[in-house]
């Protein structure tokens, strides 16, 4: 299996719209960050978790054909504005599997009612709604959905393997973090230095990176208080901050 991370930036992305910060400004490519969003690879399968606002220019970048399915873990408009943008892989292939549970669903229906019209306008998108109701196999792949804290919103983080995908929460639940254990890869939510209601600081990722000692870690969902190549050198060595188009074997 090898992950792709394609956007490792928080909602407004880096830089951020008129800010001219120490990390908006910085030529070091780790530090512009599309929204998040990872490409999992498997037997030449892709499967998108999130479909991110900036999904086109993601999809460019790496010259992506196919999706095989795509899973969301909420419908927050950073990880689902993308969705459109795959209309050409739908012009193409056809309906493309999308996995969402059913507070995520409400949103996304809401979002793309257009798409859920009775009787839509030519090329809407074509979707095929599956229910995320427990763990399900897809392409081989044992995918365990698990339930993160995202402020008031129940968020669906994934465990794929020995690989787990956890973004957009301030809090992880026992019974979540019991899934958690023994990961060869973990990708968490740390989205600044300073508290925030719905995201995890750094410090609270750390936390629960030395509680749940997946062999790696790589942090995602950054914001422009982070400057990559600074804040690097203050970490465990088992933890990176992720960057878009860095890929990982697991
Ligand atoms: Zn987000
Ligand atoms: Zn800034
Ligand atoms: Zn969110």
């Amino acid at each position: 299996m090898r992950i792709t991370f394609l956007g490792t930036g928080t909602s407004v992305g880096v830089p951020s719209v008129g800010c001219e910060c120490a990390t908006c400004i910085s030529d070091d490519p780790r530090d512009k960050r599309l929204r998040t969003s990872v490409l999992v690879e498997h037997q030449d399968r892709n499967i998108l978790i999130d479909a991110s606002t900036d999904f086109r220019q993601q999809a460019l970048r790496i010259g992506l054909k196919h999706i095989a399915a795509i899973l969301f873990t909420h419908s927050h408009a950073d990880h689902c504005f993308g969705l459109d943008d795959a209309r050409p892989i739908m012009f193409r292939d056809g309906a493309i599997p999308v996995f969402a549970t059913d507070v995520t669903w409400q949103g996304l229906r809401r979002i793309y009612a257009y798409a859920f019209d009775p009787s839509p306008y030519p090329g809407v998108p074509q979707i095929e709604t599956h229910r995320i109701e427990g763990d399900f196999e897809l392409f081989g792949l044992n995918v365990i959905p698990l339930t993160v804290i995202h402020g008031q919103l129940p968020v669906t983080a994934f465990r794929i393997g020995d690989f787990a995908y956890v973004t957009d929460c301030n809090l992880i639940p026992e019974e979540t973090c019991a899934r958690l254990m023994g990961l060869d890869l973990l990708v968490i939510d740390a989205l600044r230095f300073k508290k925030h209601p719905t995201h995890m600081t750094l410090d609270q990722s750390l936390d629960y990176v030395e509680r749940l000692k997946p062999r790696r870690a790589l942090l995602t969902h950054i914001s422009h208080d982070i400057k990559h190549a600074e804040t690097s050198d203050h970490l465990p060595e088992n933890v990176e901050i992720a960057y878009d188009g860095l890929a990982v074997e697991v």
